[in-house]
């Protein structure tokens, strides 16, 4: 996770045996610190991905085909053959039966330590074949040490770092963490262990446990490490809504003029807004004259018009005498999806001596600095941009309201960057917009620092957009298709995926797909390309061409995943749609169906050798084709992908939960939403404690 890789550490060093030049840190430690492990306890809070039984020596006859198992047996025969390969051949008895054991890669030393005649311990799992029982490469030590009495911990590693060695590091930080109560008395779920019981149990389990409920983590131990860790997240968040709570935000009041600009936008616009577009518009409304800064995230389904309520906030904003920045993650998204909210608000904001002004990273200086020159002056009263809008040499005169499209897309770094531009004391109101929507479990345990408003609304006459499956031999029918819909006058994307390692080798397949449709559709038919490797200015005449018709097939890698509008495309083909990510799929698709014509998505696959298609691929696919539906989607693809991913894609720096899941642990995130106010507010100490222990010096990066 990059948010604990960047943050500061906060730990005392540890004295360093070995130390490899200019680190000064040892092999081991190094690998420590990649897992994460610092602090005592967070070796406290490692915990093994699964168990060995080494509790018990059980006599061969008893064992099964394919049980793993621990035998104390003495070694009758020893040899190395070469046929078919390289290999010691050993034979061991233990009184009730006898196994064979086969090592291919082994030392001297093993050799020894299974001469004929030794009694030794070997573990691993038992085969019976004809020949009777085997043991492919067991664990061998000498017999008569005193057996363990819980099972054998298993922890995740790395390489340069064995076993052992994060076994016997794990247990001395177990051993050393403060673990002492930080829940205040009678808060802990009903039934679930104290965090020391639960912890020296999990990593070290009585050999009767249900293994199961280790693995299924309803164990009671387990019950309690998920109900702390979903304590701290809510309580870290809970801390930074309080800290943002103690912030000032400019006031944006309707002024004396009664919100003309925002009136006169309203009246420019060509149609009504959506119910929901109404709704959302007063919830930030109401946000904006408030002297907390907003912090809200508008979600709503590719195509539900987020920018339009995005132009009215600014309005508001504009008419209250403030600036306002509107950002997107890139240049074509910010030429073509602010283009036509640009257009409206130009004329209007030309009547008032105000000015609208574009800030991007490939601009030339003198055009950079003409706009940043108005951006300080104020005459900017609305600055359009990518990143470089914020970037350190932009200073606003006074700038009140930051809209951040694609936010997923935006670091925390450069959302961090923005509260440093309303100058003062002041922080901006910041709005931040996403297409794909986040189920509710979600958004309230990852963004429970958030408020949340929703466009649950598509605004009327759009068609349903068909979305066919097409296996990849039949790209021919799909030629056809092609040649239906330009004869209706429409046009049509193409997107074919990033496959290569290299960009090169992309454009390449990019291009040669251009030219195959060039060739297979005829003359009269312009065919454009779009490829991430073109320069910015070719790629926007390229998309200014496609806009205005005078292109009717776009191919194109995925640059044009999010935000265009041309309304006249009623067909999206995507060429190897199995390597696509299911939002990635919907985002794509949403790019058609704008208009009032029948829109369709075909998506082209390739079975693999097999025949076949991965089952995840298969389910991203399926889920496509059966619903158009935003949440839906969304939905099944945390259910795909599982929390971790689905979000680990989306926001940089967001905690992950690690042992909580929040499909399953609905009750716990329920007790420690309700805990966390009440806890924070008469336990602010234990609180801190709390925070600390899970989140240690991650917690100040999440108040970003
Ligand atoms: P997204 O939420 O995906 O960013 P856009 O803001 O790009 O959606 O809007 C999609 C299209 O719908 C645009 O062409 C926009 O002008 C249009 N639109 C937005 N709101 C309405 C409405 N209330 N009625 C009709 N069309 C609308
Ligand atoms: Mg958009």
């Amino acid at each position: 996770m990059p948010a604990a890789a960047k943050s500061p550490l906060k730990e005392k060093p540890v004295p360093e045996p070995t130390s490899a030049p200019g680190t000064g840190l040892s092999a081991v430690q190094r690998a420590l610190r990649k897992l994460g492990l610092l602090r005592d306890i967070d070796f406290a809070l490692y915990l093994p991905m699964r168990y060995e039984d080494e509790t018990r020596i059980v006599p061969l006859a008893a064992t099964r085909d394919g049980e793993m198992a621990q035998i104390e047996a003495v070694v009758t025969e020893s040899e190395v053959v070469y046929r078919p390969r390289r290999q010691l051949i050993v034979t061991v008895d233990d009184g009730s039966d006898t196994c064979q054991l086969r090592f291919f890669n082994f030392y001297p030393s093993q050799q020894k330590q299974l001469a004929v005649g030794a009694r030794v311990r070997v573990r691993g799992e038992v085969r019976g074949g004809f020949v009777g029982r085997q043991m492919m490469h067991p664990a061998v030590k000498a017999a008569g040490t005193a057996l363990p009495e819980a099972l054998t911990p298993v922890y995740s590693t790395i390489a340069g770092l064995a076993q052992p060695v994060l076994r016997r590091e794990v247990r001395s930080g177990l051993a050393r963490a403060v673990l002492d109560e930080t829940l205040p008395p009678g808060a802990a779920p009903h039934g679930t262990w104290d965090l020391r019981r639960a912890l020296n149990f999990l990593h070290y389990p009585a050999p009767d446990v249900a293994i199961a409920t280790l693995e299924d983590h309803s164990h009671p131990a387990w019950q309690r490490l998920k109900a702390d860790e979903l304590l701290a997240q809510q309580l870290s968040q809970l801390q930074a809504r309080r800290a943002r709570s103690a912030q000032r935000a400019p006031v944006l009041e309707v002024d004396s003029t009664g919100g003309k600009l925002h009136k006169d936008l309203l009246g420019a616009l060509p149609f009504a807004l959506t119910g929901a577009q109404q709704r959302v518009g007063e919830e930030i409304t109401r946000d904006l004259a408030r002297e907390v800064p907003m912090h809200r995230l508008l979600q709503g389904d590719v195509g539900s018009g987020k920018t339009v309520v995005a132009a009215l906030a600014a309005a508001r904003c504009i008419d209250a005498g403030f600036q306002c920045a509107l950002m997107a993650p890139t240049e074509i998204l910010a030429a073509q999806h602010f283009g036509k909210l640009v257009n409206w608000l130009d004329p209007l904001l030309a009547e008032r001596g105000l000015r609208v002004a574009w800030l991007t990273g490939s601009q030339k200086k003198k055009e950079r600095d003409t706009m940043t020159a108005a951006v300080e002056s104020g005459e900017a009263a609305l600055v359009v941009g990518t990143h470089a809008v914020i970037s350190e040499k932009v200073r606003f005169r006074h700038l009140a309201l930051a809209v951040i499209d694609e936010q997923h897309r935006f670091g925390v770094a450069q959302r961090l960057a923005l509260r440093g531009k309303a100058g003062g004391d002041f922080e901006p109101h910041l709005l931040m917009m996403s297409a794909t929507p986040i189920p509710r479990t979600l958004a309230m345990s990852y963004y429970a620092d958030l408020d949340v408003s929703t466009l649950d609304e598509l605004p009327p006459g759009r068609t349903p957009i068909v979305t066919k499956l097409v296996a990849d031999h039949r790209r021919d029918e799909v030629v056809d298709r092609i040649r239906a819909q330009l004869a209706q006058g429409r046009q049509v994307y193409w997107v074919c995926p990033l496959i290569e390692e290299s960009e090169a080798v992309d454009l390449r397949n990019a291009t040669e797909t251009r030219d195959e449709l060039a060739e297979a559709l005829g003359e009269q038919v312009g065919v454009g390309l779009l490829h991430s490797r073109m320069p910015t200015a070719e790629k926007q005449s390229v998309m200014e061409d496609f806009t205005a018709n005078r292109l009717q097939v776009l191919v194109s890698t995925t640059v044009i995943e999010v935000g265009v509008d041309v309304p006249n495309a009623s067909l999206m083909v995507i060429e190897h749609a199995e390597r696509f990510g299911l939002s990635q799929l919907h985002q794509l698709r949403g790019r058609v169906g704008r208009g009032a014509a029948a829109s369709a998505c075909v998506l082209l696959y390739s079975p693999n050798e097999g025949g076949r298609v991965g089952e995840a691929a298969r389910a991203r696919l399926k889920a496509m084709a059966e619903t158009s539906d935003g949440f839906e989607i969304a939905r099944r693809d945390l259910e795909i992908r599982g929390p971790g991913e689905f979000l680990g894609a989306r926001q940089s720096g967001a905690p992950l939960l690690r042992f909580a899941d929040l499909t399953n642990d609905a009750l716990l995130l329920d007790w420690a939403r309700e805990l966390a106010p009440a806890m924070l507010d008469r336990h602010p100490e234990l609180a801190a404690r709390h925070v600390d222990r899970w989140l240690g010096s991650k917690a100040e990066y999440l108040k970003a």
